[in-house]
């Protein structure tokens, strides 16, 4: 068996390839960034050719940089950005429109008019999402409705449809060399098209949005040994390598933190934040905002479902201070000047640039910054972001703790905002728990790379996965109950303000 795991990890703001080792520490890591294509407000888009050439940049340099080779790998897994929609020609490789990504509220009116009519509900029952302009189904139709000639390409089989897994799979497996046209049970199940129960596409939810079957890719599950193929010889890995996994980046994220038991969650911080629970292989309905989603399937096991609590924007509006408002110069300087005041000098900002998500569900609401007098400076917006980011984490955490019944001791929490101390000592003022943050912090990669590792015997069992975490810095909380609970009302007041700004 060779020595280590590979895992791309296809994100929202970077794409990255990493390496890890039998106890699942990190061998070798490189990213690249891709553009933020934003052509109209509310519309946000990628390149997918810059997607996969930065993805096979990452692997190629990574390789080299270390001096390993595709025979050093046991298996690779991937994990992406969910819902992000790609559609392509298999036979030119070339995409018919850039990917629409998740944050993009373009299609708005689509989700709206399901709700009107019933259809809404089917969508609740059956894929456990909400019809929101979120998932993939929308964002299918409406190129499908907009580009010239796709549904008649879709129809001869030249426009597949693909998340950002299934495009990176595609391209992995030799592209228009007869690459494999698959995702897992996780991506699936964020299209509104997949059927929780059945685990499969659904004719009546296709009909919903106009999409041909023939599109859609083969759904496997998110660990298989065989089902994924091997990575194509001349491509980024210069050999044949098994790809043994895919999984959604915050289910990877689930996965990279052995939240394997029923009540164990985690909370990821990057371009938005996303709580996952772990249900087991109960379905949950939840009655708070929440949505039902599949966490993880590995072979022939039952699959693993878990309620999501999904915020649009909180590392993003760290990103849009830095680039937008130039404010700061890196997202690490949020910290610095924040730390500047005491306190967020009476103001909110509510980032609602993409609508809100739960546990509110409001795509009619905007960004707002309330409560401002002449008094204020960039620090009390930059403290006021940074609390912005945890005072929506309380949010679905509470809505979290009203379906399931279950109460959170302590939140481990990853991602690129984690590096922030001063917001995750906020998020233990603002939640009252202690706030925990793991030796990897990159858990989406390791959760791809768990995955994969299992499929193919180089782990033996989730209990091996579970002696690997281990605490890297604990946050209690310092703020009184009255200050925690005075500051809670003023958000929630705040949030108030953002609803309406949009049809
Ligand atoms: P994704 O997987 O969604 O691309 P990452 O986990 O890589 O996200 O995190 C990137 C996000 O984290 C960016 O939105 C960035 O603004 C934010 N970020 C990174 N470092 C910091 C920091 N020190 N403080 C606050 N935000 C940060």
């Amino acid at each position: 068996m060779p020595d280590f795991v590979g895992a791309v990890d296809q994100g929202t703001t970077s794409t990255r390839f990493m390496i890890f080792d039998h106890e699942g520490a990190e061998v070798a890591k490189y990213q690249l960034e891709h553009e933020q294509l934003l052509p109209r407000a509310g519309w946000v888009e990628h390149n997918p050719i810059e997607i996969w050439t930065r993805t096979a940049a990452v692997i190629q340099s990574t390789l080299q940089r270390t001096g390993l080779h595709d025979t050093d790998l046991a298996a690779v897994g991937v994990t992406n950005q969910r819902e992000t929609t790609v559609v392509w020609n298999p036979r030119t490789g070339r995409p018919y429109y850039n990917a629409i990504v998740w944050q993009d509220t373009r299609t708005d009116r689509i989700a709206a008019a399901l709700e009107r009519d019933g259809r809404g509900q089917v969508i609740r029952d059956r894929t456990g999402l909400r019809p929101e302009a979120y998932f993939s189904g929308g964002k299918i139709q409406w190129i499908l409705e907009n580009v010239d000639g796709v549904r008649e390409a879709a129809e001869r089989g030249e426009a597949v449809f693909g998340t950002t897994d299934t495009w990176t799979l595609w391209n992995l497996t030799g592209g228009v060399n007869g690459g494999a046209h698959v995702t897992d049970v996780t991506n699936a199940s964020r299209t509104m098209l997949m059927d929780l129960d059945t685990l499969d596409w659904d004719d009546e939810l296709l009909s919903f949005f106009g999409v041909p079957r023939a599109m859609l890719p083969r759904i496997l599950p998110s660990a298989d040994p065989s089902g994924y193929g091997v990575t194509f010889p001349y491509g980024p890995f210069g050999g044949q390598v098994p790809i043994a996994a895919a999984l959604g980046d915050q289910q990877a994220a689930t996965v990279g933190q052995v939240c394997f038991a029923p009540g164990e969650a985690k909370n990821t911080y990057g371009t938005g934040n996303f709580l996952l629970l772990n249900t087991g292989t109960d379905r949950v309905r939840s009655e708070s905002g929440l949505l039902t989603t599949v966490a993880y399937k590995f072979g022939d096991q039952p699959a693993v479902f878990a309620l999501e609590g999904s915020i649009a924007v909180t590392g993003s509006a760290v990103q849009w201070l830095r680039d937008q408002l130039h404010v700061i110069t890196s997202a690490a300087q949020s910290e610095t000047l924040a730390r500047q005041v005491r306190d967020n000098g009476g103001i909110y900002f509510v980032p609602a640039f993409s609508g809100l998500f739960a546990p509110y569900w409001r795509a009619d609401a905007r960004g707002a910054i309330v409560g401002l007098s002449r008094f204020n400076t960039d620090a009390h917006l930059a403290r006021a972001t940074l609390e912005a980011i945890c005072y929506q984490s309380r949010d679905v955490v509470e809505a979290m703790q009203e379906d399931s019944g279950v109460i959170l001791d302590v939140l481990k929490v990853d991602g690129g905002v984690t590096a922030n101390d001063l917001c995750m000592q906020l998020q233990s003022d603002i939640l009252g728990v202690p706030v925990s943050r793991p030796t990897v912090a990159e858990t989406t990669a390791l959760g791809a790379a768990y995955a994969a590792g299992l499929a193919v015997g180089y782990w033996r069992d989730t209990d091996e996965l579970r002696t690997h975490w281990a605490e890297d810095r604990r946050w209690r909380p310092e703020w009184s109950e009255e200050q925690r609970e005075q500051g809670y009302a003023g958000w929630k007041k705040a949030v108030g303000k953002a609803f309406g700004w949009s049809e």
